[in-house]
């Protein structure tokens, strides 16, 4: 099941994994695997390269941690023996105990970070070896007693490290092998004990080994079930905030035009005033196409809708697209708020669109105005001083504005002149 020539950690971070979105093929293949029997999965790929990555920061923790208690844990024995067993038992354990710690150490430098899969394999099989060997030796030195106990130890070092290494299965079974194969051969030299009994403990240590193995081959194919189950999960959060961006989005744009709807942008000005956030200067240009009815009429609902969308077009390319907001405000007005604008900018703003929209002669020939599509622009302003104005007050004033813009003849720029405060309210202010 895990190949371990399709582990690559190369160019993979430690603990660096993030969740990047499945590519299609990737995301029909974690389906696919999940609809077979748990049993069956096996990951190739990409998606096992990125189970690899997304597990490196474990499984080096897990084996530089076993590194460092198996190298304290032979420093400590040694002393122990130093001081329990005879000066002369205690000597011969020293020199193969000695190959342990600086194995142990050196393997968990490699894996301090992500190599190539063949340096990790090289590192993790080469550092057991020398381990198991170590502990092997220990009671081969010794002899007595010993020599059987420790075999039987490193054959228990050996089973915690197949049950505590998430690695591929290959890597297990080479452990496993070589720790079986240890045993049998030093306990075939056993002066101690008899043929019969080094076959019958090989294959009873054998049981206890494959039984480890088949578990830590359970473990690792549910751990990748996980992985799967995880990258179901992240499309399908994935694709839920895709559908809600796209709802929210629909629910803002006009559909007709592709501007934002009035709901959109009376609810950002409401927002903004209701959080004190439009302090400063603003300038509000309500515009309205001039007899747009007799257009419609005269050409068609069809080359209606034509025309507000080319003037919205008209209109949002003399704005700031960073920064001015632009909505269909209803059947033929659009509201447009210019933030940070002094108000002679804005009377610019109100003339370019209404000179461009004059200039683009869309046919309006039943307008009593001329033979192409004009429109009337309303603006009020409101300076920074101009603190009691409310939304509703700057939004009425440019109607009033718009309507006298109407009243004069249409296809012109109205400005809103608010009269100067009474004496009494700029004292209240103060
Ligand atoms: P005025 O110069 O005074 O603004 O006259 P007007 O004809 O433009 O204004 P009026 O309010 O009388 O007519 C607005 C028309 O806009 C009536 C309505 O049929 C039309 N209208 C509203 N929404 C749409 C739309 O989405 N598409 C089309 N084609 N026409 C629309
Ligand atoms: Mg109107
Ligand atoms: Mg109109």
């Amino acid at each position: 099941m895990n190949d371990a020539k399709s582990t690559s950690f190369e160019g993979s971070a430690a603990g660096s994994f993030s969740p990047r979105p499945l590519t299609g093929a990737m995301a029909d293949e974690v389906e696919r695997l999940l609809s077979g029997r748990t049993r069956d999965i096996r990951l190739t790929g990409d998606l096992r390269r990125r189970f690899d990555e997304r597990l490196w920061r474990q499984r080096a923790k897990v084996i530089r941690s076993w590194m460092t208690w198996v190298a304290f844990v032979d420093v400590l024995t040694l002393a122990l023996n130093a001081m329990l067993l005879p000066r002369e038992v205690a000597l011969l354990m020293v020199a193969p105990a000695c190959l342990l710690p600086p194995a142990a150490i050196l393997t968990a430098l490699i894996w301090t970070k992500p190599r190539s899969a063949a340096v990790q394999r090289a590192s993790l099989l080469g550092g057991m070896c020398v381990i198991l060997l170590s502990v092997a030796l220990v009671g081969v030195f010794a002899g007595g007693e010993f020599y059987e106990r420790h075999l039987t130890i490193m054959l228990f070092v050996a089973t915690s490290a197949i049950t505590i290494f998430s690695v591929p299965l290959a890597w297990t079974i080479a452990i496993a092998c070589y720790a079986l194969a240890l045993y049998f051969t030093f306990q075939w030299y056993n002066p101690l004990v008899d043929a019969g009994s080094v076959i019958a403990g090989t294959l009873f240590f054998s049981c206890g080994i494959i039984a480890t193995v088949v578990a830590r081959r359970t473990m690792n194919i549910l751990a990748q079930k996980t992985f799967l189950l995880d990258c179901r999960d992240q499309r399908r959060v994935a694709e839920l905030a895709d559908a809600n961006a796209r709802l929210e989005r629909l629910a803002r744009t006009d559909p007709l035009t592709g501007i934002a709807n009035r709901r959109w942008m009376m609810e950002t000005l409401e927002s903004l005033w209701r959080h004190g956030r439009e302090t400063g200067i603003v300038a509000m240009l309500m515009c309205d196409i001039d007899h747009f009815k007799a257009l419609n009429d005269k050409l068609g609902h069809g080359e209606g809708d034509r025309c507000l969308v080319k003037v919205a077009g008209i209109i949002q390319s003399c704005v700031r697209a960073d920064r001015d907001l632009v909505s269909r405000h209803g059947g033929e007005e659009f509201l447009i708020v210019l933030p940070d604008v002094e108000e002679e900018e804005a009377v610019a703003v109100a003339k370019r669109i209404r000179e461009s929209v004059e200039a683009a002669a869309l046919p309006n020939p039943s307008s009593g105005v001329g033979p192409s599509v004009t429109l009337s622009v309303g603006v009020a302003f409101k300076s920074a001083a101009d603190t009691g104005v409310s939304l509703a007050n700057l939004q009425h004033e440019a109607d009033v504005a718009l309507y006298r813009a109407k009243e004069a003849g249409r296809n012109q720029v109205c400005v809103f002149h608010r009269p100067p405060p009474a004496a009494e309210q700029i004292a209240a202010r103060r």
